[in-house]
């Protein structure tokens, strides 16, 4: 069996993210990482490796981007995946979520995996929507927000988190599935294993190599354009109380949370 975890570099969490105003895009010059959501989906797929309830042969990170992404790649392999693949073609800039959906499909045709898995969101995009559109390409059933994953007679039993509790779902393989963070906790990578990564092998493919046409991915492809981006307001000043007399302070504090309705 064949488990192929997308993964996605993305602007380090502790990078103030900017947008380039002439592309509409996200300007993607500074520190990247491997989106933090990811390491959810590869530890998810090393617990069924490493289970023994289900026969997985391999682990493979695909990633869609630029040279760059190799990083997110390797840090991938590094958690535990046996080897990566990384689509990067001119022709994808400016892909919308439906052109980036129908790419990552097109790679994992070629690679046929038995279950496909993806963080829940990114940390820069957060669309939320890929798994769904990656599912509808290849025609496999697709779940969302999944929490927990066990292994039943060859078949998955997940519980994906609702807003108004669980649902538990069986699911014949092959099947796409995004996995919620309070999956798991993620493990480091050992020393040894950062090391070992660069050496594990990394297919390097176009668009052509998977037989995407190049008119469907990229800005060409895209059906959405992006007309206008903000920053989000500033924030309001705080209001601080001196606690010079402690029963004075608790009456100011109670009568703010009041004239906000909060209490
Ligand atoms: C209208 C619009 C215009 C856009 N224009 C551009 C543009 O011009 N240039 C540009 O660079 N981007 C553009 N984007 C963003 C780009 O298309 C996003 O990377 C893409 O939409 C995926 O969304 P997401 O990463 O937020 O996915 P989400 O659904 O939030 O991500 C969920 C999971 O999908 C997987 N995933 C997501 N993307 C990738 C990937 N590339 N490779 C591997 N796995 C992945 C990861 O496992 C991730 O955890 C645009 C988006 C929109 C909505």
């Amino acid at each position: 069996m064949k488990i192929c975890v997308l993964v996605k570099e993305v602007p380090d969490a502790a990078v103030q993210k900017r947008i380039d105003t002439g592309s509409m895009r996200l300007d993607r010059s500074g520190e990247n990482n491997l989106n933090p959501f990811d390491t959810h989906a590869i530890e998810a797929a090393m617990q069924l490796k490493e289970g023994g309830d289900l026969q997985v042969d391999e682990v493979v990170a695909v990633t869609m981007g630029p040279g760059s992404a190799q990083r997110a790649l390797q840090k991938a392999v590094a958690l535990g995946a046996d080897r990566s693949v990384h689509l990067s073609d001119d022709a994808l800039l400016g892909s919308d979520v439906c052109a980036t959906g129908l790419a990552l499909a097109k790679v994992l045709e070629s690679e046929s995996p038995d279950v496909v898995l993806l963080g829940q969101q990114s940390d820069d995009g957060e669309c939320y929507t890929i798994g769904a559109v990656v599912a509808d390409h290849l025609k496999m059933p697709s779940l969302t927000q999944v929490v927990k994953m066990d292994v039943e007679d060859g078949k998955l039993r997940c519980e994906r988190q609702a807003e108004y509790g669980y649902d538990t779902v069986a699911l014949t393989l092959p099947a796409v599935i995004s996995v919620g963070d309070a999956i798991n906790e993620p493990r480091y990578p050992s020393l040894k294993a950062i090391m070992g990564a660069k050496k594990k092998p990394l297919d390097t493919k176009s668009t052509g190599d998977v037989g995407i046409d190049a008119g469907q991915v990229g800005e060409a492809g895209s059906q959405t354009t992006v007309i206008a981006l903000n920053p989000p307001p500033p924030k309001e000043a705080g209001e601080i109380i001196e606690d010079e007399d402690t029963a004075e302070t608790v009456e100011k504090i109670v009568a703010w949370l009041d004239e906000r309705k909060l209490i």
